[in-house]
């Protein structure tokens, strides 16, 4: 969702006349787009900010010194990072959770910045970048009760092939860990009628896969007259002539229904594969985080996706180490992890985030101990994907080609699942085209394929 957010304040500098430059030194506008859900992403954003100072930064008089931070600094000798690297004062912003959290607090630790906005106040971007081209030395754009969402004329997308396109922007879930209901803002569907218009632009550039975004993309809630459900949006982009896969991401359980699974079983543009996340397998750490659903409950979707007519992948996101979980609780997301049994799993340290509720909880887990259950989390979730792509070796697929190998006649791409495959072709494949494969090989990660153009097929998959 980042990703997508920079895709569009690109955009938005591209109506205003700027360009894209590939170096910093060119720059005279550098947006820096920040993540704040861990701990470790927060502190990188304040290092990469000292490298971002004007090597002649010399304002003692005006910076507050805060000796236990050292981003801040007397400012008289020149910064070495910076050193020789950027333009002459180019105006610096910081964009996204990070600026959120922090706000002007950003403006004293790095008195270099003249930008700070949060994306629940992007659509206030192009008036904030005007006031500093116009002269004002510092904006912000800071609200996050709003229930607009972020639209804009022209977005710049990285990916030729795989569009992203933000459906629900904000969370109103209250997961006890979470910062990005402060960060993000509350929830706000985009209308059904400007998402459909935005899929038949993209397949009319040629993009034949979107990806509808959302921290909770399934609860979306049509603010138009036309009401229609995740499910029935999901079936109505599918239809747009052009589009041959459709992605969603990410799932709430709690909002996850039959219609979903129907919606996948009955259209094959409907991507076979689903992120759902479910943070731990305890009942009792559940609750704690406030999840809103009990581990049987959760069982009870992944056997109502795995009765379905299509096989569908499931992925998932899990937090080792919350305040509180005993030994038990985490052998019970062990075995947690057999009964879903995933195709891919994202899986964190809980990392204390300020605001949270789960900040003040007692029974705090060693940095150790989140470690060493991380390690054994990671190890059984290898070996059921590894067992689990095994079993796929000598069935066909269908790949979106994305990529060409420095090595001969490899290359690489996505299954409708989801799955990563590299695979052999004589054939100067297209990227961007869609290809038959036959899995020869697995790995916990990847599938090994031979394309159905190779010269060897035959032989290779009997
Ligand atoms: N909205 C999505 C959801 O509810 O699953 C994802 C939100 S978050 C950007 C992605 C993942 O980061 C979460 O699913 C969770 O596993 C992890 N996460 C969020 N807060 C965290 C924290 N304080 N410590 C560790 N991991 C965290
Ligand atoms: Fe965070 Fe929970 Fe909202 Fe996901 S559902 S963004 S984890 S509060």
């Amino acid at each position: 969702m980042n990703e997508h957010d920079s895709e569009k304040v690109a955009g938005v500098l591209l109506a205003r006349g700027y360009k894209q430059v590939e170096r910093l030194d060119a720059a005279d506008v550098v947006l820096y787009n920040t993540c704040s859900i861990r701990e470790k992403a927060a502190q990188k954003v304040f290092s990469r900010l000292g490298e971002l100072r004007p090597a002649d930064w010399t304002r003692p008089g005006s910076v507050r010194i805060q000796p236990d931070r050292e981003v801040i600094s007397q400012g008289l000798e020149p910064h070495e990072a910076a050193a020789g690297r950027l333009k002459d004062r180019p105006i610096i912003g910081v964009l996204g959770c990070l600026a959120q959290q922090e706000g002007e607090g950003i403006f004293e630790r790095a008195p270099w910045v003249s930008l700070v906005c949060g994306s629940a106040s992007y659509r206030k971007l192009p008036q904030l970048i005007e006031e500093l081209e116009t002269g004002k030395r510092r904006v912000t754009g800071l609200e996050t009760e709003t229930d607009e969402t972020f639209e804009t004329e022209i977005t710049r997308r990285d990916n030729p092939w795989r569009a992203y396109l933000t459906i629900i922007e904000g969370c109103d879930k209250a997961c006890s860990y979470c910062v990005v209901p402060f960060t993000r803002g509350p929830e706000r569907s985009r209308s059904s009628a400007s998402v459909l218009q935005e899929v038949r632009q993209l397949a009319d550039a040629g993009y034949t896969e979107v990806q509808l975004l959302g921290q909770t993309v399934n609860s979306y809630a049509d603010p138009s007259g036309r009401k229609m459900r995740f499910s029935d949006l999901l079936l109505a982009v599918a239809e747009v002539p052009g589009i041959r896969r459709v992605r969603f991401t990410t799932s709430h359980p709690r909002d996850f229904g039959n219609d979903i699974v129907q919606a996948i079983e009955a259209v094959p543009a409907i991507c076979e594969h689903v992120h759902l996340p479910v943070q731990s397998g305890s009942t009792a750490v559940l609750k704690a985080m406030a999840r809103t659903y009990t581990r049987s409950e959760y069982l009870e979707k992944i056997a109502m996706m795995r009765a379905a007519k299509r096989e569908i992948s499931i992925t998932t996101d899990i937090i080792v180490g919350f305040p509180g979980e005993t030994e038990k609780d985490f052998e019970e997301t062990l075995s947690l992890l057999d009964a879903a049994q995933y195709d891919g799993a994202f899986s964190f340290k809980y990392s204390p985030r300020p605001n949270t509720p789960s900040l003040k909880m007692q029974d705090v887990i060693p940095e150790e101990e989140k470690s060493r259950r991380l390690a054994i989390l990671i190890e059984r979730q290898r070996e059921i994907q590894r067992a689990r792509n095994e079993k796929l070796v000598g069935k066909g697929f269908e790949v979106l080609v994305e990529g060409k190998s420095r090595r001969e006649n490899q290359w690489s791409g996505h299954t409708s699942s989801n799955r990563v495959v590299n695979f052999t072709s004589q054939r100067e494949e297209s990227l961007g085209d869609y290809v038959q494969v036959k899995v020869t090989g697995a790995t916990p990660n990847s599938l090994i394929a031979i394309s159905e153009r190779h010269r060897d097929f035959s032989l290779r998959t009997e």
